[in-house]
């Protein structure tokens, strides 16, 4: 279904990038859409980032399910990660990521202190699929505390370092990690969230995954949304929808109706949602 190539070449060639440059920072902030935890990751995530301690920032947390969202904070947790739900757009709960990152350096805060320093420096680097929220999330974390240029040994020359405070200094991802998107539920999801470009799926395989997954999952909103009855909602996937291409005056231009579910479901007519929870078998990130 997908259009997009898989080309290994480019993905062997941002894995190394983002590996040269995690030698230079103590820790990962993984940054991952709180819709989606698993499917906007990229499928080699976990082997690019290896033992390096990491932060789970679970992003917009403002349009995902506030109860499923709570069980991916415990489900990284539970893998040994330090994790946290923020929404950067509007700066809700971003001052935790500093304060999470210095428990997870304490030991190397405390050595560093122990050695006389004064102001002792952990470093970080955010990683994440396109449209995650990283430059979002980087912008506001620095606050224009802009360029701490790196000249000392093992850092390159003008390496920009960019200040979240006194202790914190961050790194942007130097390539593109893209997600798994040549899978066909992977891409749907994206597709359904807008991570990924609108040309890349058709909107009426997007809009009849999100009619099945609203009306399963989220059904009293999506009742609700459509003023739809229990007969309408006894109707299989493929009547409903053209139910609701007809009662939205789309008549049989069913692939109208299925843009409107996806408008919709962005636009929160359906409410706070996510697609995944831990668990789910075509989850795992890392699965080749
Ligand atoms: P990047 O490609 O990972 O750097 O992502 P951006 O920072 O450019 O963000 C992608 C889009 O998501 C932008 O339109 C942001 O305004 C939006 N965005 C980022 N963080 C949040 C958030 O916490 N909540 C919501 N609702 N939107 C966000």
């Amino acid at each position: 279904m997908a259009t997009i190539q898989w080309f290994p070449g480019h993905m062997a060639k941002a894995r190394n990038q983002v590996q040269e440059k995690l030698k230079q920072v103590d820790f990962v902030l993984e940054i991952v859409d709180a819709r989606t935890p698993e499917a906007s990751r990229n499928p080699m995530m976990n082997e690019i980032i290896g033992a390096k301690p990491r932060i789970m920032v679970l992003n917009k947390q403002d349009l995902a399910d506030p109860e499923k969202t709570k069980q991916w904070v415990t489900y990284y947790q539970g893998l040994g990660y330090e994790a946290i739900a923020i929404d950067a757009q509007h700066a809700k709960r971003l001052n935790q990521i500093p304060t999470l990152g210095k428990r997870l350096m304490a030991a190397k805060i405390t050595k560093q202190k122990s050695r006389g320093i004064r102001n002792p420096a952990i470093r970080a680097m955010c990683i994440g699929i396109p449209n995650v929220g990283k430059s979002t999330i980087l912008n506001r974390l620095i606050k224009k505390n802009v360029a701490v240029t790196g000249n000392r040994p093992g850092v390159t020359k003008n390496q920009q370092w960019l200040k979240a405070d006194e202790t914190l200094q961050l790194l942007d991802t130097p390539g593109i990690l893209w997600p798994k998107f040549d899978d066909d539920l992977i891409g749907k999801k994206l597709a359904l969230t807008g991570a990924i470009a609108d040309s890349v799926y058709s909107e009426d395989v997007v809009g009849m995954y999100g009619l099945q997954f609203f009306r399963e999952h989220y059904q009293e909103a999506f009742r609700r949304a459509y003023g739809l009855n229990a007969q309408d909602l006894a109707l299989s996937d493929g009547d409903l929808m053209i139910h609701l291409s007809q009662k939205n005056g789309f008549a049989d231009n069913y692939n109208r109706m299925a843009e409107r579910i996806i408008f919709d479901a962005r636009q929160g007519k359906f409410g706070r949602f996510t697609l995944e929870v831990p668990g789910d078998d075509a989850n795992d990130a890392d699965a080749e």
